[in-house]
């Protein structure tokens, strides 16, 4: 008898200080063979880096891990996912269903963060007939990131700008901007991180003495991202600019052994960056450690 294929795990709790923390999946997405992606890369460099991984080669799935923090009276979510959308593939789409497994239903979110306009990451934004999914929010993005795809008329992101100007712009009444460096929330701060798009950011929540630094897209695959850091990647919106922010976001977090979140990392995404060689390799945290 074939048994069927249980669903995969859906949260994830942990803490940084007084905040609770619950990773939520909207499960996994399907994208392009790695050589697609990664042009400048031999077969033998990926054939190595993923052997060394334990991974298949083929199409990539990556894993889209949406960071919940609950503290005093707020709910804040980052990113939310594809929704209703099978652009990538039929799995994801999971989230809301996932939040209310996890007991913190979308109607209890604050505040939602997006990290960027991709599709993976705010395309949940809005449910059907135009209601938005988390209805008591309030939105924040990056003025860059809002500018950059509010003005886009670049045929090669027709999609992305479609479903951005769908899923994102009709929240405007609700929307407030940051900049690198601001402090989006109390205890959230933003990390300018451009490249993979113009106001692409990474965040740094702390708490009681405590941190975890929200990588969002910096690194988007594990082990091709930390294997090589400085190569350019087609989804990186200017590849240049992309890898030198990789580059020294990866040192900065292994040189203060950091702990981070990483929102295609492998499920639930949270580890340490190590230095390998001439780059980095991710070391996800047993989940021992919150004494579960
Ligand atoms: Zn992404």
């Amino acid at each position: 008898m074939v048994r069927k294929a249980e669903a995969p795990p859906g949260f994830y709790r942990c803490r940084i200080g007084k905040m609770r923390v619950c990773v939520v999946s909207d499960g996994p997405i399907l994208l392009a063979e790695p050589g697609a992606i990664f042009t400048a890369l031999s077969d033998d460099e990926i054939d190595a880096s993923l052997n060394r991984a334990f991974l298949p080669r083929g199409p990539i799935r990556a894993e889209q891990n949406c960071l919940l923090l609950q503290w005093d009276d707020r709910v804040v979510l980052f990113d939310n996912g594809m929704g209703q959308s099978d652009l990538f593939g039929p799995l994801a789409g999971r989230l809301k269903q996932n939040m209310v497994r996890a007991g913190v239903p979308p109607e209890t979110v604050t505040d939602l963060i997006l990290s960027h306009g991709h599709p993976d990451h705010c395309w949940g934004t809005m449910g059907t007939n135009g209601i938005p999914n988390f209805p008591n929010a309030a939105v924040h993005i990056s003025e860059a990131e809002w500018r950059f795809w509010e003005a886009c008329d670049e045929p090669a992101l027709d999609v992305a700008v479609a479903g951005f100007r769908e899923q994102v712009v009709p929240m405007r009444d609700r929307m407030h901007f940051f900049t690198g460096g601001d402090m989006v929330l109390p205890g959230v701060c933003a990390v300018a991180a451009p490249g993979h798009t113009p106001g692409h950011m990474a965040f740094v929540v702390s708490s009681e003495g405590e941190q975890l630094h929200v990588l969002s897209d910096t690194i988007f695959h594990v082990p091709l991202s930390f294997d090589f850091p400085t190569t350019p990647n087609a989804y990186d919106y200017d590849a240049e600019i992309g890898a030198t922010t990789r580059l020294a976001l990866l040192a900065r977090m292994a040189d203060e052994r950091a702990r981070v979140i990483g929102y295609h990392a492998p499920w639930p995404g949270i580890g340490h960056v190590a230095r390998a060689g001439d780059g980095f390799r991710f070391v996800a945290e047993p989940m021992i450690l919150e004494g579960r």
